[in-house]
């Protein structure tokens, strides 16, 4: 996912001029922040964390969550990267918020939504090598970039999502 800035116009490949104006079709090509989905998983006061098997931050650990691809929505990305990278099926119950200045450049902004298990099995793959719950006050070291502090923080003052819907048992938290 190309978020650096761009040398040349992706339209016409000139060299871009002064502040990034093509000099063939006059288009300013400045840096632009791009959206990603990651999905908020609590149970019992621990969090559902990947562990990066790639750079950048290989090894640093976050929520599941990657780019939105062809035409999905948002709520098809989280589902579908959580699915990927933990095994594990998540209904979203709602957006936690908008976080901006993730990625390598920082110009990365992250969609959270909250989730609650559903299904699947506890199993690290895709672009994550290990994958389970930790306690919200003593995250693992170290923590990815951006702004994983700031949406942990986030979710220790929030009230738990709930469950199931009525009548209907929450599932036991996987131990990791
Ligand atoms: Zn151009």
């Amino acid at each position: 996912m190309a978020i650096l800035p761009f040398r040349f116009c992706p339209r016409c490949g000139v060299e871009l001029g002064e502040g990034g104006r093509c000099p063939r079709c006059g288009e300013r090509m400045v840096p632009r922040t791009v959206p990603a989905v990651g999905m908020a998983v609590v149970e019992s006061g621990r969090i559902l964390l990947v562990r990066r098997r790639w750079e950048p931050m290989v090894g640093h650990w976050a929520l599941p969550a990657g780019f939105i691809e062809g035409h999905e929505s948002p709520v098809a990305t989280a589902r579908r990267e959580v699915a990927e990278e933990t095994g594990l099926l998540v209904r979203p119950v709602g957006l936690l918020g908008a976080f901006p200045g993730g990625g390598p450049a920082g110009r990365v902004l992250l969609l959270v939504y909250r989730g609650v298990v559903e299904g699947g099995r506890l199993l690290a793959g895709d672009d994550a090598s290990e994958a389970g719950f930790f306690s919200l006050d003593r995250p693992p070291d170290p923590l990815a970039w951006g702004p994983h502090r700031e949406i942990l923080a986030r979710l220790r003052e929030a009230a738990p999502a709930r469950p199931g819907r009525p009548g209907r048992p929450g599932r036991p938290a996987p131990s990791a």
